[in-house]
């Protein structure tokens, strides 16, 4: 009795491993018209990892055990170019084994370097860069349908070459010259990377491939597109999808990309949403400069935002040591790969039911209004702050002529009819906060004051603002979220994210548990945990 007892707990255990698999994979595909995980090879994982036939099997294996099932095998990156048969051989055996799969190109170290970013960079300006990156484009499009650039694909170089088109106001790409509208370096550079992203990436790649979509990823750093060559009203026309990245990382690491409040990646997610609509593909993040509970925070912003993907970068720096996946001549930190994977393994069922909540509804809250093209100045990043402070924002490119309340910011004052909307605005009487620096600009030409319209100083730093005392806070909420009949007290660094229908999540990113009140209703929220209501 004892012996088979013991046998029947042994093949229970030992079948937990395939079981849990299982479970994960096929609750994937449940919900993969939801929201779906995907991760990418970067060429040198393609190299490292997918070069073997043991290779091959084991990813698909991490994969389909990480309930992962779209994957993006990249062409080029740094200088390298992955084989075709190689690349071939694992398509095929992913496609074969249920997966989606798509290309990827990074669009670093090829030809003459920009003499701003650094060596990643290029100089697009030069002729032989761009015949080079369109080599890269058709080779890509000969192996794959759908094709992801990586957010280098950007141009801040001010050579000499570069300066005499721009001075000029004329961009050249092969045979053909097209005029700049004005001789900043911004429009130099937005022009620039449209007329490379038309005609040597889209054109080139579907004359290889007609059937191809090009998908554009932007950055994370959205105030710093304009200069540097990111478009995205003209580049999201030009091209088939878009995609966001959404790697906030820990705010507090200084050796590796910290300073990004967490709030950036749900205000950037829905700001390009907004913009791209059906476009819009995804979120992507990873795991560098991470720690468990901030990198699954990218993963619940990214979702809260509306994502219909999650693309988690990269397999290399998930699944093995760094090394196999960056040069290394690359400083690139030691990511806790195998910790984040095992945190958003065990967070996806969680996370897929609130993706599918928030799918269903829409977000409402306080207008804030980033115009595309638009400058931060001294507010840059204010929204992430904002967010961080506990208000639920919904972000418009456009006048949020008909939002309940709106805060407005330097970036604002991009709309050239800024003054005459926000005199219309107050018409409604609806409760506004101005920066002090657009208050400035704009205060000969708008009704001040008014009982509605308060202008704040705010601090610099802004980071400042993630440690505001209670009393401050409540002030600085309280009259807009009574335009949205909402009451909530909690500390500094509780976000707040509203739904129609009956909808709403609270947000810890404190160190501690907190205690919030939301409309009466005692919340006690967990150290970097969340609470969720669907009605
Ligand atoms: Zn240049």
């Amino acid at each position: 009795m004892r012996r088979s007892f013991f046998i029947a707990w042994l093949a229970w255990v030992l079948t937990l491993p395939a079981h849990a698999q299982t479970n994960l994979w096929q609750l994937a595909n449940q919900c993969a018209s939801v929201h779906r995980f995907s991760t990418i090879f970067t060429a040198q994982d393609v190299l490292n990892c997918l070069s073997t036939d043991a290779g091959i099997e084991a990813a698909v294996d991490w994969c389909k055990a990480s309930g992962i099932t779209h994957v993006f095998l990249e062409e080029y990156r740094d200088g390298y170019l992955a084989d075709r048969a190689t690349l071939q051989r694992a398509r095929d055996r992913f496609r074969a084994a249920g997966f989606l799969v798509s290309g990827s190109v990074t669009t670093t170290i090829i030809g003459k370097p920009s003499n701003g970013w650094g060596p990643e960079v290029c100089c697009y300006t030069d002729q032989p860069t761009q015949a080079k990156l369109q080599t890269l484009f058709e080779y890509a499009a000969g192996l794959f349908d759908e094709i992801i650039v990586d957010d280098y694909f950007f141009c801040d170089c001010t050579c000499d070459n570069c300066d005499a088109a721009r001075q000029a106001e004329r961009v050249t790409v092969g045979d053909k010259t097209y005029r700049v509208e004005g001789d900043s370096w911004g429009e130099y550079h937005r022009a620039l990377m449209l007329h490379v992203s038309q005609d040597r990436v889209l054109a080139a790649a579907r004359k290889v491939n007609p059937k191809v979509r090009l998908i554009i990823k932007y950055p994370q750093w959205y105030d710093m597109y304009q200069e540097r060559g990111y478009d995205v009203a003209r580049q999201t026309a030009a091209f088939d999808r878009i995609w966001v990245g959404t790697e906030t990382r820990d705010y507090t690491n200084e050796a590796h990309w910290g300073g990004t409040a967490q709030y950036a990646a749900y205000f950037l997610m829905r700001w390009l949403g907004g913009i791209g609509g059906d476009k819009c593909g995804g979120g992507w993040y990873d795991s560098f400069g991470t720690t468990p509970p901030y990198y699954i925070e990218q993963a619940r912003q990214t979702i809260l935002a509306g994502a219909r993907e999650s693309l988690l970068f990269c397999y290399g720096s998930l699944n093995l040591a760094p090394q196999t996946t960056f040069p290394p001549s690359m400083p690139w930190p030691t990511p806790p790969g195998p910790a984040a994977t095992a945190a958003v393994r065990a967070a996806r069922p969680g996370v897929l039911a609130v993706a599918r909540a928030v799918r269903r509804r829409r977000p409402i809250g306080i207008a804030v209004y980033k115009p595309i093209n638009s400058r931060g100045g001294p507010d840059s990043r204010i929204f992430d702050f904002l967010g961080m402070m506990g208000l639920p924002l919904v972000p418009f490119h456009q006048f949020p002529t008909n939002a309940p309340a709106a805060i407005f910011t330097l970036q604002a004052y991009a709309d050239p009819n800024l003054a005459a909307e926000i005199n219309d605005y107050n018409k409604g009487a609806h409760p506004v906060l101005l920066t002090g620096t657009l208050a400035a600009l704009l205060s000969p030409q708008i009704h001040l004051p008014a009982p509605n319209i308060r202008a704040i100083n705010f601090p610099r730093q802004l980071d400042y603002l993630l440690v505001q005392r209670q009393a401050a806070l409540e002030d600085f909420r309280a009259p807009l979220l009574n335009a949205l009949h909402v009451t909530f007290n909690a500390p500094d660094q509780v976000a707040l994210y509203l739904f129609s229908p009956d909808g709403w999540v609270v947000e810890n990113f404190n160190n501690e548990p907190v205690t919030a009140v939301l409309n009466g209703k005692d919340l006690k929220i967990a150290a970097r945990g969340w609470v969720c209501h669907w009605n």
